[in-house]
């Protein structure tokens, strides 16, 4: 489990482009196909940068970025 931050992705709310630019654009791997599903990679999840590129790849509130040494949460809001 995490240390320092959880992040929750719903899968079926995305493409199946979007979930291959997931998988393929966090420069820290946290997300990885499990059959045709996105899915986060527990182990690395601490390693996220909160540079937010996945928020962008993701629809609106697909994407949950909690951190939890701060009340605070970064969510998804879609492509613009
Ligand atoms: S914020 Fe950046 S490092 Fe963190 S999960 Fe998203 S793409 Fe990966």
């Amino acid at each position: 489990m995490a240390t320092f931050l959880d992040i929750s992705v719903q899968s079926e709310a995305l493409s199946p482009e979007q979930r291959a630019r997931l998988v393929t654009s966090c420069p820290v791997e946290i997300f990885a196909l499990y059959g045709d599903q996105v899915i986060v990679r527990d182990d690395q999840v601490d390693e996220c940068t909160l540079c937010e590129v996945c928020l962008k790849i993701a629809p609106a509130k697909a994407i949950l970025i909690r951190k939890k040494y701060k009340d605070d949460v970064l969510i998804s809001a879609g492509e613009s």
